[in-house]
């Protein structure tokens, strides 16, 4: 299969090219199709296999296709470390390179300050480690994150581990319940499970 039988638009097809991604991994093949449906996806993958892509293609691909007449967050990506965020972020930044799509990078060593003052400016999309989200999404005056039509958890399992299983309930329990929700992991544990069953509806399993 490739990017071009996928129906993507030309932007992304353009976007896809300009970081010499030129044909999908199997992750990519499988998630896309689904994900541009709208479903809920759960992914088995790890990092290597192509999963950003796999992800931020389909969410770029929706805020094209039903643009908003006013700015909203309308996506929610969350990793467990600033330097996964940062690398979802830099991405999702030049696959995004032929669009207006913008995006916020709210990860913990960052000024709050600053990240708030982006927050209330309604990027597209919000790329943040757990802990940073939960704090903006409680106190950050002017951060309208009721507007979210996709959350992202990527690997989700790491995030469980360094103990964040309260936060991503408390986050998954607070967005609207009306969105597709993506999860990806590298093993799917009892409590990768429970966070499924949390936040999800009648996910689609992908495993590569
Ligand atoms: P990820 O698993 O998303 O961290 O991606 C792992 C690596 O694979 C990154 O260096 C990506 O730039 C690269 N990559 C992702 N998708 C493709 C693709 N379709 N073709 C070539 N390289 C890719």
């Amino acid at each position: 299969t490739s990017f071009q039988a996928m129906s993507l638009s030309r932007p992304i097809l353009r976007g896809l090219a300009a970081v010499g991604f030129t044909k999908p991994t199997p992750i990519q093949a499988k998630t896309i199709p689904i994900a541009l449906m709208g479903k809920d996806v759960v992914g088995g993958a790890v990092t290597g296999s192509g999963k950003t892509a796999a992800f931020v293609v389909p969410i770029l691909e929706r805020l094209l296709y039903r643009p908003k007449k006013v700015p909203t967050t309308r996506v929610v990506i969350l990793t467990p470390t600033r330097e996964l965020a940062i690398q979802c972020h830099a991405v999702a930044v030049k696959l995004a390179c032929n669009t207006d799509i913008k995006f916020c990078l709210a990860v913990g060593g960052l000024s709050l300050k600053v990240q708030e003052a982006e927050l209330r400016l309604r990027p597209d999309v919000v790329i943040a480690t757990p802990g940073r989200f939960i704090d903006h999404m409680r106190n950050s005056q002017g951060f309208a994150y009721d507007g979210t039509e996709i959350v992202v958890l990527d690997e989700a399992d790491r995030m469980l581990e360094d103990g964040f299983a309260d936060e991503l309930n408390e986050i998954l329990t607070t967005l609207p319940k009306s969105r597709q929700t993506m999860l990806f992991s590298a093993t799917m544990t009892s409590s990768v499970d429970q966070l499924i069953r949390v936040g999800m509806t009648k996910p689609v399993r992908i495993m590569v």
